[in-house]
């Protein structure tokens, strides 16, 4: 999509900090990190949010996640908080499925 700012991310138009990629993803880390390690894992196509996950791509989403324990395991990190906000009162800022993965300090429960 060519307004969006993860497209253009991953499109190289913006520089990132990378973490890793293949064929069917991006991680890179967060421009604002909220912990002392602060990573994001995008899908190369476009969805706007989880709201968007159908039989379709959800593929993708599993892909994911094997990712995200892929990129932990090698970091050595243990313990971390994987995070999707979705729509505006969630916290959500830009409308390219991401998840956040967060670790390094303690969390609190509920989240605020
Ligand atoms: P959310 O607010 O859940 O939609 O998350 C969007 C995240 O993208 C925020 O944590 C931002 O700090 C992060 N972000 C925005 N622009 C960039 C960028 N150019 N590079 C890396 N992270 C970014």
């Amino acid at each position: 999509m060519s307004d969006c700012l993860f497209c253009k991310i991953i499109a190289g138009e913006i520089p990132s900090d990378k973490v890793y990629e293949d064929e069917l993803c991006y991680a890179f880390n967060d421009i604002a990190p909220q912990a002392p390690s602060h990573f994001l894992v995008i899908p190369k196509a476009h969805i706007g949010s989880v709201s968007e996950i159908d039989g379709s791509n959800s593929g993708l989403v599993a892909h994911i996640f094997e990712v995200i324990a892929k990129i932990t395991a090698e970091k050595g990190i243990e313990s971390y908080r994987v995070v999707s906000n979705i729509g505006e009162q969630a916290g959500q800022s830009v409308h390219h499925l991401h998840f956040h993965v967060l670790s390094g300090r303690d969390m609190t429960w509920p989240p605020g």
